[in-house]
């Protein structure tokens, strides 16, 4: 080895270490010893890959404000999960599409929809891939909110619930796994537990956004999923990104109205909230490594400021490590090969 005494010797000799039995470098010599102490490891087990799922057949659009993704027919969301499984992903997160939207959004119900399609197709020919849905009505409504809107344009939160937990229904009907409520309307974790309940659905489980910010980091989805709001923004319902106990606050509720899984999104600007969800619940936290956070990663690498599996591995491992059990990101199959290199 080469000690600095030995290439320069007029360094040598003139700074004694005070503490020399504590050198932290020790651990981090080689590859092999750092690997052996890492205090996260990431798995593609704990990834969850969102798809987008249209009506239609044979349909495989990319999605430009998300390069590498892709706007995907039931039919051709089966090809994806495989590709997606036999890279080690076990779990997908999908957004449907209606053919024709409506004021209430009920077509998100609709038994013959693109995403009840796609979810019987892949429990169909993927039994053991874990189906999870997201559940609301922004995808779904004229407005493109994410509930019942009245006439003054105010958004209404109990009859929102109805809508919902019909939705989550006919998800759990189709045969997913979890569902995933993403709207914020008060109440609706237990609006869904209770119809899910009533109709049998005691073994579908139910994963919350629950603490989902108003964040300008999801531009780049809402084209992807076209649902973005028609008229004002979404800050009457999702939360002010400038508070942290209010995020324990909305988690704690919806673990008591019986969420299986808290979420926590976006995941980057929201890691201390992450943390500190993962430290008050005794749910597993999943965190929503959203497009805006994608799309960035995306755009530097594509003006060769950064390389890519470096900084995503990164990302993800920082996500990780601030508590996150399971990562919803757009990465998870590059990630997972990555990390079975
Ligand atoms: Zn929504």
């Amino acid at each position: 080895m080469n000690e600095p005494e030995e290439v320069y010797p007029e360094l040598h000799g003139r700074i004694a270490p005070m503490f020399p039995e504590q050198r932290p470098r020790r651990l981090r010599r080689s590859e092999t010893l750092r690997a052996l102490v890492a205090e996260t490891r990431l798995h593609p087990q704990q990834f969850i890959y969102p798809l987008f799922i249209v009506p239609g057949r044979k349909i495989r659009e990319p999605i430009s404000s998300l390069p590498g993704q892709f706007h995907l027919s039931p039919d051709v969301a089966i090809d994806e999960a495989r590709a997606a499984w036999d890279e080690g992903i076990r779990a997908v997160l999908l957004f449907g599409e209606p053919e024709e939207k409506d004021e209430l959004g009920r077509c998100a119900a609709d038994p013959s929809g693109a995403a009840q399609l796609a979810i019987r197709a892949l429990k169909d020919s993927l039994p053991e891939l874990i189906v999870i849905t997201d559940v609301c009505l922004c995808a779904y409504t004229t407005h493109g909110h994410c509930g019942v809107v009245d006439e003054a344009g105010r958004i209404l939160n109990d009859p929102t619930l109805e809508l919902l937990a019909e939705t989550a229904r006919s998800h759990a009907e189709a045969g997913a796994d979890i569902v995933a409520p993403s709207d914020m309307m008060d109440g609706r974790v237990g609006a869904i537990r209770q119809v899910l309940d009533a109709a049998e659905y005691h073994d579908v489980g139910l994963m919350a956004y629950s603490a989902k910010y108003a964040s300008a980091f999801y531009g780049p989805f809402r084209e992807a999923a076209h649902s973005a709001p028609q008229f004002g923004d979404r800050r009457s319902y999702q939360m002010a990104y400038a508070n942290r106990r209010e995020a324990l606050r909305e988690a704690r509720l919806d673990a008591e109205e019986g969420a299986d899984i808290i979420m926590v999104k976006p995941a980057l600007a929201y890691l201390d909230v992450i943390a500190a969800v993962h430290e008050e619940l005794d749910r597993p936290i999943a965190a929503y490594n959203v497009s805006g956070e994608y799309a960035m990663v995306k755009a530097t690498v594509a003006r060769g400021w950064t390389e890519e599996r470096a900084i995503v591995l990164e990302i993800l491992t920082g996500i990780a490590r601030a508590g996150a059990d399971l990562i919803i990101t757009y990465h998870a199959r590059e990630a997972a090969r990555w990390l079975s290199e």
